[in-house]
């Protein structure tokens, strides 16, 4: 009897954890030795000036092959690292083979323009963030000119105030800063005209569907507008179509990401995109 209710139990537990928190536990453990088995690596995903057509820099895109369990999203890993303590350790990686990448163009005598890396909040966060960036640029030798920083908009403004000492200090030595997933979050205008940024990149979830969903269409202009009065740049991601394309060409989009001009690639598949 006794037996019987510990199995019972034990099977209740089992059916009511939520698939999704299994496959966390899973990815957690599994998350811990990413590193040292080589199991991460990063795809570049060129950007491109819409006048001109030429490649302006490249975005790394974090990957995930584990043996086991597949190819997981940095969607779903990103926050597991962030839970878990990890995302210093993973952040720092990716910094460091950014890096290398740009120097190894650079002695292949390859124009690249600039690397952005992707940081997570809590790497922002870390009071020792300015720090360990000038410590990879200067191991790996990278000029801080060819390094891009993209924070998203929520990250930036969760403590604007220490955003804006430790951007400033970034963006000091060089380093171009980008406002990732500009629309979704909630910006402050009056933090988004004090912090020192180069860069607004619209959401692809803007970008869908435009010209032909209103909504959209009418975001996406009025972040252009906004990001000019503010003597920003902009750069559209998630750009699929030539109407889309097109479109944000027609309303004075800088730059562009996305599916119709590459998906994100290994350092050896990007030649025509290397000047
Ligand atoms: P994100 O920084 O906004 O990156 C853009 C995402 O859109 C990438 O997804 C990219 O592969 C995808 N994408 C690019 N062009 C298109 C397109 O034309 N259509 C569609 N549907 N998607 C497109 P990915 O690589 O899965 O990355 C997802 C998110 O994970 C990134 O969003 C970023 O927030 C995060 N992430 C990726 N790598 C890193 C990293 O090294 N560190 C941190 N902290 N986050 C990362
Ligand atoms: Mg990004
Ligand atoms: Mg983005
Ligand atoms: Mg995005």
């Amino acid at each position: 009897r006794a037996k019987n209710d510990g199995r019972n139990n034990y099977a209740f537990y089992t059916e009511s954890l939520t698939q999704l928190s299994l496959e966390h536990l899973k990815l957690q453990s599994a998350l811990y030795g990413a590193i040292e088995q080589n199991a991460l690596y990063l795809m570049y995903q060129p950007k491109l000036d819409l006048v001109t057509r030429k490649t302006v820099g490249f975005e790394a895109l974090l990957r995930w092959h584990d043996p086991l369990l597949g190819l997981i999203s940095p969607s779903v890993f990103i926050p597991v690292a962030e839970k878990i303590g990890l995302i210093h350790e993973i952040g720092l990686w990716v910094l460091e083979t950014a890096c290398r990448q740009g120097v190894r163009w650079l002695s292949d005598g390859k124009h690249f323009g600039r690397i952005a890396v992707n940081v997570a909040g809590q790497q922002l966060q870390r009071s020792s963030f300015v720090d360990d960036v000038k410590r990879v640029l200067a191991e790996t030798g990278l000029p801080a000119k060819h390094l891009e920083l993209e924070v998203t908009e929520s990250v930036m403004m969760q403590n604007p105030d220490v955003a804006i000492s430790d951007l400033k200090r970034l963006g000091d030595l060089g380093i171009e800063l980008s406002v990732d997933d500009f629309g979704t979050g909630y910006s402050s205008l009056n933090y988004l005209k004090k912090l020192p940024i180069h860069k607004l990149k619209i959401d692809q979830s803007f970008v869908r569907d435009i010209p032909f969903d209103t909504n959209n269409t009418a975001i996406a202009k009025a972040v252009i507008a906004l990001g000019h009065a503010l003597k920003l740049e902009i750069i559209a991601e998630g750009v699929e179509t030539q109407e889309q394309a097109d479109f944000l060409l027609q309303n004075k989009c800088d730059q562009a990401q996305g599916y119709l001009f590459s998906r994100p690639q290994l350092p050896q598949d990007l030649d025509a995109f290397l000047s």
